[in-house]
């Protein structure tokens, strides 16, 4: 095995898979190595909803074909208390357990030419750059959550959300839906049930966690207790989806780092992608559109230096598009996070959406992608917010 690589990505989830598409892609003749510490094909917890623009981010680098045999979901249905919308989305939405998706995407990146090495990194040296044995010229972090990357630079995590997801049989008013149940104290919380189409729904509960540096994140008496234990969100999943666990197997519970305007692209020689940057939207808990769109950015800044040999201009060409992408998206979804603290708001979105399709879509695009909070919804929320429901 060699020890000197042009790029070595720590995690192979969609951010490190699609981090050597994106560097492969630009130029297939650098050695890239991806770490792991787990054998593919393996579990994370998630809820697997798969928007389908990350489709189109992999269609662009030539990736297609992941879903030709799966069943996508049309309908996304959305309550808190009575109050129901329940429509068609614009485009449908995909449910792929994390086993599937994510090895068939790390196996994309294998045929593109990428290195697997089954490897749990410990120790970052910067200069000159070494993880652990490897040296590398560029390094990317995408370790997801926890990233021991991330660590290594000194970047401290941003606020956080913890979520418990399980398998249970899909009841039959639940086929074909992608069902999100608010929670009716704490905000943002929720409990879904997403059908995977092959008779199995994918269920869960989560909620943020009160910020670890102030308690900004805290709207209610009840944030300040300490996190949740799994009893506790099992409870709130019952709570809010009665007899939704019923028959449910392989419960798995994990942190969402939520991503803030202001996130690290990390230091030198080193980027940051996915869960190891902090980028899950704070409204929704979905990461995976993030994770592959800076994934493949990070990758293609990765080539850029490698080939130009500017290692100075690495960090900020990432930044860069990065921000071109999803600057102002994030700046949106850190508003509509704070604004969806109110249950008045959420409410008056759920009616919004019901009463128009068009808010439906971009409320769709603002919590699945980079969409952004938009003149209709603003207007919407305007208007059921100054009436009261019949
Ligand atoms: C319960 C729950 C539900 C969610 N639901 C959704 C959803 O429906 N849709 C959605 O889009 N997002 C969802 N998310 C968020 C989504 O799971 C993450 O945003 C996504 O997995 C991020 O991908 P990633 O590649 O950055 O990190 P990960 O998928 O976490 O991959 C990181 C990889 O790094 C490896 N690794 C970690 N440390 C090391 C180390 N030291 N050495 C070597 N390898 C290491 C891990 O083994 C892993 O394979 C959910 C999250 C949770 C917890």
């Amino acid at each position: 095995m060699r020890s000197q690589w042009d790029v070595v990505i720590v995690g192979a989830g969609p951010a490190g898979a699609a981090a050597a598409l994106g560097v492969l892609r630009a130029d297939p003749s650098l050695a890239v190595a991806l770490l792991d510490r787990d054998d593919f094909p393996r579990d994370k917890s998630c809820g697997d909803g798969i928007a389908p623009h990350v489709f189109d981010l992999l269609a662009d680098v030539g990736v297609t074909g992941l879903t030709d045999d799966l069943i996508p979901v049309r309908r996304l249905q959305l309550q808190r208390g009575p109050l129901a919308v329940g429509r068609e989305m614009a485009r449908p939405a995909w449910v792929i357990p994390r086993t599937v998706f994510d090895h068939r995407l790390l196996l994309a990146a294998l045929d593109a030419g990428a290195t697997l090495i089954r490897h749990r990194v410990r120790s970052l040296q910067l200069d000159p750059l070494r993880v652990d044995d490897l040296e590398a010229k560029v390094l990317v972090g995408a370790d997801g959550a926890h990233s021991v990357v991330r660590r290594m630079l000194g970047v401290r995590p941003g606020p956080m959300a913890l979520a418990i997801r399980g398998y249970a049989p899909t009841p039959p008013d639940r086929a074909g839906v992608q069902l999100i149940v608010f929670g009716t104290n704490r905000q943002p919380s929720y409990a879904w049930s997403f059908d995977r189409g092959d008779g199995l729904a994918n269920i869960g509960y989560g909620e943020s966690l009160p910020d670890a540096r102030s308690d900004r994140w805290s709207d209610t008496r009840s944030d300040r207790r300490p996190r949740p234990t799994r009893r506790e969100l099992l409870s709130q999943l019952d709570r809010l989806l009665p007899g939704a666990a019923e028959g449910a197997t392989d419960w798995r519970a994990h942190h969402l780092p939520l991503a803030v305007p202001s996130w690290r692209a990390g230091e030198g020689r080193v980027l940051l992608a996915g869960d190891a940057a902090g980028l899950v939207n704070p409204m929704t808990g979905e990461g995976i559109y993030y994770a592959v769109a800076t994934g493949l950015l990070a990758g293609q800044a990765a080539a850029e230096a490698v080939r130009s040999g500017d290692f100075a201009r690495l960090v900020p060409r990432y930044r860069r598009a990065s921000r071109a992408l999803l600057g102002k998206h994030f700046r949106h979804t850190a508003l509509s996070a704070r604004l969806c603290r109110s249950g008045k708001v959420l409410d008056a979105g759920i009616r919004a959406a019901a009463a128009d399709q068009r808010v439906f879509d971009d409320l769709v695009e603002l919590g699945l992608a980079n969409g952004r909070i938009t003149p209709a919804t603003i207007r919407g929320l305007a208007t059921h917010l100054r009436t009261r429901p019949s």
